[in-house]
């Protein structure tokens, strides 16, 4: 199944995981067809790879799968820490 979709990772984007920010979206790696939420412990993969979503079923529906690293954590950090 081909993976389509995404946005092309700003400069921003590719510090945060870089840095494991624990912010909102999710990142997908087109080499692998996994996506991550930013903040997994997960090695970082190549930025040409690197696709980014807004929310998990955008990911799905581009093909991608959840990564179990941060699957296993179930929920976004950022949503815990920052009470609306
Ligand atoms: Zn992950």
């Amino acid at each position: 199944m081909a993976l389509t979709g995404g946005c092309e990772a700003l400069d921003q984007d590719w510090q945060d995981l870089l840095g494991k920010v624990a912010r909102a979206g999710f990142y997908g790696v087109a080499s692998t067809g996994i996506y991550c939420d930013f903040g997994c412990p997960s090695r970082p993969p190549l930025r040409k790879n690197l696709r980014v979503f807004a929310a998990a079923e955008q990911a799905e529906a581009g093909g991608y799968r959840r990564c179990k690293r941060c699957a296993a954590r179930d929920v976004h950090a950022w949503t815990e820490a920052a009470p609306i």
